[in-house]
């Protein structure tokens, strides 16, 4: 089972992770897009972790609920919105509880992921964060069902992540500022799956 702590260990990865990768997230944001992901990502992050301080929330809702709310508020970029309601969904289908086990951590993932459909309306192969955290999230669903532990789902997930990220390099992107280049969103990576890799990898990292 993952814990409240562990989660928050997670919080703290992905802002370490994130901030020591903003200046690629950059690069990849200037081939495509207005060059801040990598700023939009670690402004977040960083005001995440100021929030969260040293102490230690309630349940993993109470967590997760302020790691939304504070990318919603902080961050002025489309990321920080769909990282939002990833988080905040993920809080409510967890609930005021302080650990889950595999399933409801796959299921919380799952909602994660449907907030940010709901909010974003990505479909697969648009060259979004989508593409990333898709296949990472069917990834983590299928290990388990294969009777896989939680730290394999996750590493699964994590893999699936990144393959997700990279399969979106010939992309001609659908959504978000990158549709504006049309064809020449293509051969390039997108931003946003490349922070999606890094949520998952953080998360397997934890999860260890
Ligand atoms: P902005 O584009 O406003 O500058 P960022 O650069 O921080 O914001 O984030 C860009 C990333 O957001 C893209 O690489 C893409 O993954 C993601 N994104 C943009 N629009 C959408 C959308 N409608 N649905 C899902 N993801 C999106
Ligand atoms: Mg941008
Ligand atoms: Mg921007």
């Amino acid at each position: 089972a993952v814990g409240t702590a562990a989660l928050q260990d997670w919080i703290s990865r992905f802002s370490d992770a994130i901030a020591e990768k903003r200046e690629w997230l950059t690069e990849l944001d200037s081939a495509i897009g207005d060059a801040d992901h990598g700023a939009n990502m670690a402004r977040g992050m960083g005001a995440v972790v100021e929030k969260l301080g040293t102490g230690a929330p309630a349940n993993i809702d109470d967590l997760l609920k302020t790691v939304g709310m504070t990318l919603v508020s902080s961050v002025g970029g489309a990321s920080g919105p769909l990282y939002g309601t990833f988080f905040l969904r993920m809080g409510m289908s967890a609930g005021a509880v302080t650990s889950l086990d595999g399933s409801a951590l796959g299921a919380a993932l799952r909602a994660g992921l449907d907030g940010i459909v709901a909010r974003g309306k990505p479909e697969a192969g648009d060259k979004t964060m989508f593409d990333a955290m898709s296949p990472a999230v069917d990834a983590f669903d299928a290990a388990l069902a294969a009777e896989s532990s939680v730290a394999d789902a996750a590493r699964a997930a994590s893999d699936a992540a990144a393959a997700g990220r990279d399969a979106t390099l010939p992309l001609v992107a659908r959504k978000g500022r990158a549709s504006y280049l049309g064809e020449r969103s293509a051969g390039h990576l997108d931003p946003g799956a490349a922070s999606t890799a890094i949520l998952f990898e953080t998360l397997a990292d934890t999860i260890a």
